[in-house]
């Protein structure tokens, strides 16, 4: 047995390996509060009364590691301060590791880095350290880059397990734009009217802490086996049902073509700047319009948490019908961010 493309999937196959390679070899799991077991975005370290330390690692290795919309360098510096951000942490530092082959151009390079620097400097975020590495050509595909997010959060970490039946989902906007870009390019199709959707998504955790303070309950980027991985996270960790409406989600009809085009579940494909929410349901109007004040215009409320099977994810097609919406498995997209 060897290791497949699915294991770094982000999907079932993921938390499989996670789940047996991982998990049992290791005794110190978390300190006092979310960590390794939790599976969350990111962990956290209490720092005083309702205050937390949030720490998140990501790896990126995007092919191509240039594409419309962005660069592996403002993948890498918003994705890792976003799970830091879904967990309700202001993102406040960032540290990186940069592993190159040798023969990479250096203006390639200095491009990527300048992509990091422009997303830390919008959002007041230091780069407190890092590591580079470079490797001799031929043994590495141009370049990974990991980033370690560091943020705090004052009042409740929006963990999904807090969600509780008739909470209402909500979504900032239209999903998988970043999945069907790099599948796209990866399948040598020409990508023109699409862009990677690829941002901070802070923004629209600070607007929705500020309006609606304990009664916004979780949050979530959906990455790695977009929208139906997110939910289907939610509903296992909630212990709930969650019921997805899927004419109310959001997303762009060439996000459409090209997962139809491509037999895939466009709402598995990944977003890289959009993030999911789960709301008390008495507040789902002010989330929204706090959500467009903040620049969030397609926000929309897309289902909810019910009691029931937990688990499960139940999905109203647009023809009206029920289907279940799995956790996404196999290798979807490889190395989509
Ligand atoms: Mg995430």
């Amino acid at each position: 047995m060897s290791v497949t493309l699915a294991m770094g999937g982000g999907g079932k196959e993921t938390e499989e390996f996670v789940q047996r390679f991982i998990l049992p070899l290791f005794k110190y799991k978390s300190l006092g509060s979310v960590g390794l077991e939790d599976m969350e975005d990111g962990a956290a370290i209490p720092i005083g009364d309702n205050k937390y330390l949030v720490i998140s690692i990501d790896d990126y290795t995007v092919n191509p590691p240039f594409f419309p919309g962005g660069d592996i360098g403002k993948l890498a510096a918003s994705g890792s301060l976003n799970d830091v951000a879904v967990m309700g942490a202001e993102p406040k530092a960032l540290f990186d590791g940069i592993v190159v082959e040798e023969g990479f151009k250096l203006s390639d390079l200095k491009k990527i880095i300048s992509s990091m620097a422009e997303i830390l400097n919008s959002m007041g975020v230091a780069l407190l350290g890092g590591d580079t590495k470079v490797m001799p050509k031929g043994s590495i595909d141009k370049i990974v880059i990991s980033t370690v997010g560091v943020g705090i959060a004052e009042g409740p970490l929006l963990t999904l397990d807090r969600a509780r039946p008739g909470d209402k989902i909500i979504i900032t906007g239209p999903v998988g734009d970043h999945g069907a870009v790099i599948l796209a390019l990866q399948f040598g199709l020409q990508v023109k009217t699409l862009q990677s959707d690829v941002r901070p998504i802070w923004p629209a955790v600070k607007a929705l802490k500020e309006a609606l303070g304990e009664d916004l309950r979780a949050a979530k980027d959906p990455t790695r086996g977009g929208l139906a991985m997110a939910l289907n996270e939610l509903a296992e960790r909630s212990k709930t049902t969650v019921y997805l409406d899927e004419s109310k989600v959001p997303m762009r009809p060439q996000v459409k073509e090209y997962a139809d085009m491509l037999g895939v579940e466009p709402l598995a494909l990944a977003s890289e700047g959009q993030a999911m929410f789960v709301v008390s349901p008495d507040r789902v109007e002010e989330a929204l319009e706090a959500l467009r004040k903040a620049g969030f215009e397609e926000a929309a409320e897309i289902g909810e948490v019910r009691k029931g099977k937990p688990g499960y994810v139940i999905a109203r097609t647009p023809v009206g019908g029920l289907r279940l919406l799995e956790k996404p498995s196999g290798e979807l997209v490889p190395r989509i961010c």
